[in-house]
């Protein structure tokens, strides 16, 4: 399809088409989990209330109501692993647990009554750019219309299927850890886990002392940063509850800590940050672990905070345990009785976790995403995903994606990196509705500035120090935000206008 719409150029052009009323927008969010409902909430403080949040399953929470795996907690400290504008006393511990992680997304919608306005069941399937407007068709065949787009679609939600040969004729119950069977008996039983990810060391810990034998199958061996989880006592939920000031205090100091003790310095592999992180995994293995010979199965060879550095209490303790065993010989196929190793060694189970991660570069899609004069996404990102400061694509105006390629990621909160895009996407918003234009997107020498730059700082940060890992894009080079945070929230503050087309509609 041509595209009919005069281009403006600069904001300042005589053109213009006139001012929105907040209501005459109609916007559509595409996913409930925590960016969803924060996209909602942002809207309606600004005023926009002509708008609807599409889900495709039957309930919000994204990430934390599809992972329901034993041991599931988040890494980032609970005070800190909240939205700003509700935080919350009754965390039970320093790192609180997925089902109640799970219980705040569902308790902030309520209260802030997003949960009435998602409609669930609407996956949607194709999305596409008419007359500066997107169509949005949804898989049960209704449809919608809407000036702006909101991908809250999330990062890790393809789970990402070993191609192991024979891992159909296993005969026990086999799943991938985002997709937990709860209908399967654990107790007593021999199960057996792949991976050695986040997700793959909480299992292990949380299930070693329920289980008869615990197997797990490394392929790659990672630093473990020692963490306590203490519970907050009634006496400290009291101080939060009625100093809500405190909760303040301590989200500054975490926030702070985790900028100048980490997330700034990822673009430096040479700093004294980096350097410390990696002795404090040492010691913690050197500590942990006393059999050599395990300890040395235990080692990475690559520098911590290479791959997401994984933070845990219990690991080393739980693959000491008797019952417990760590199998690096690699796997050569999986039969109906167990797993067989390369040394010819079959590992008997009776139930196999697949803790194999997730396909990464997904984003959006499967959704057939079509722009600006038919411009295709998949054809777009066909060698890769990848957005103007994360946020958006030229030729795909007006729509606008959070934690989407580029973005941050690490070993920090989602959630504020979905505050700060969100008040850049507001400013974009606002260029539209002040009447300055009727779609706003990135230019195309922008974008591809921006990628060589992003590509340039890539190659200096601690994720190209010589690992695998799901940060780096199919010719090895790390996807994300390879800056300083402080960068990021830099540039979050205020878009760089002469980096945008702005167009009549
Ligand atoms: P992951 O980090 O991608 O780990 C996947 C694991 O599976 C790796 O150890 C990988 O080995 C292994 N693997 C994949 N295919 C294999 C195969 N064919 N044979 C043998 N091993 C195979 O996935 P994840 O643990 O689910 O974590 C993904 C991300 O989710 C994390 O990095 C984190 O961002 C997030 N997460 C966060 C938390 C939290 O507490 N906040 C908890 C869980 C997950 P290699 O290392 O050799 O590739």
């Amino acid at each position: 399809m041509v595209s009919t719409n005069t281009r403006l150029g600069i904001p300042s052009s005589p053109h213009l088409p006139p001012s929105r009323s907040l209501a005459d927008l109609r916007f559509v969010i595409i996913g409930a989990g925590m960016s969803g409902i924060l996209g909602a909430i942002k809207l309606e403080e600004a005023g926009f209330a002509n708008f609807a949040i599409y889900e495709k399953a039957d309930r919000l929470g994204g990430t934390w109501r599809e992972n329901t795996y034993p041991g599931i907690a988040c890494d980032v400290p609970s005070h800190f692993y909240c939205y700003s504008f509700a935080v919350n006393p009754e965390w039970s511990h320093r790192f609180s647990p997925g089902a109640e992680i799970q219980a705040y997304f569902e308790d902030v919608a309520r209260r802030y009554g997003v949960d009435s306005r998602i409609q669930y069941r609407k996956e949607i399937t194709r999305c596409e750019f008419q007359n500066g407007r997107w169509k949005l068709e949804m898989v049960d065949g209704s449809s919608d219309i809407a000036d702006f787009v909101i991908a809250a679609t999330g990062v890790l939600h393809h789970p990402a299927y070993p191609d192991i040969e024979g891992l159909d004729s296993f005969a026990g119950a086999a799943f991938h850890s985002a997709r937990w069977n709860h209908q399967v008996r654990l107790a007593g039983e021999r199960v057996g886990v792949i991976g050695t990810g986040s997700s793959a060391i909480q299992i292990v810990g949380a299930l070693v002392d329920e289980v008869a034998e615990l197997s797990l199958f490394q392929r790659t061996a990672q630093w473990i940063m020692p963490m306590g989880n203490p519970a907050y006592s009634e006496a400290e939920k009291d101080e939060f509850r009625s100093h809500p000031e405190t909760i303040a205090q301590l989200r500054s100091e975490i926030s702070h800590m985790f900028t100048e003790g980490f997330s700034n310095h990822l673009a430096d592999v040479n700093s004294p940050q980096l350097a410390a992180i990696h002795n404090a995994c040492v010691a913690n293995l050197e500590n942990s672990v006393k059999d050599p010979e395990l300890r040395e199965k235990l080692r990475p060879n690559y520098r911590a905070a290479c791959k997401r550095l994984i933070m845990s209490e219990n690991f080393y303790d739980a693959i000491q345990r008797p019952n417990a065993k760590l199998v690096t010989e690699g796997i050569e196929r999986i039969e109906k009785s167990g797993v067989q190793t390369r040394d010819g060694k079959l590992h008997e189970l009776d139930v196999l976790v697949l803790a194999t991660g997730f396909r990464v570069d997904r984003f959006m899609r499967p959704m057939g995403v079509v722009g600006r004069n038919g411009t295709m996404l998949d054809e777009v990102w066909k060698d890769g995903p990848f957005a103007y400061m994360a946020i958006s694509i030229p030729d795909f105006p007006n729509l606008f994606m959070l934690n989407g390629p580029n973005s941050p990621v690490g070993n920090f909160s989602l959630i504020e990196v979905a505050e700060l895009q969100f008040s850049y996407i507001l400013q974009l918003i606002e260029r539209v509705r002040s009447g300055a234009c009727g779609e706003v997107s990135p230019s195309a020498d922008a974008m591809k500035r921006f990628d060589a730059e992003r590509r340039d700082a890539a190659r200096a940060t601690i994720w190209n120090s010589g690992c695998k890992s799901w940060y780096l894009d199919a010719a090895g080079l790390p996807t994300a935000w390879p800056w300083t945070f402080d960068r990021f929230r830099e540039e979050m503050a205020r878009p760089r206008w002469g980096d945008y087309e702005l167009y009549a509609r």
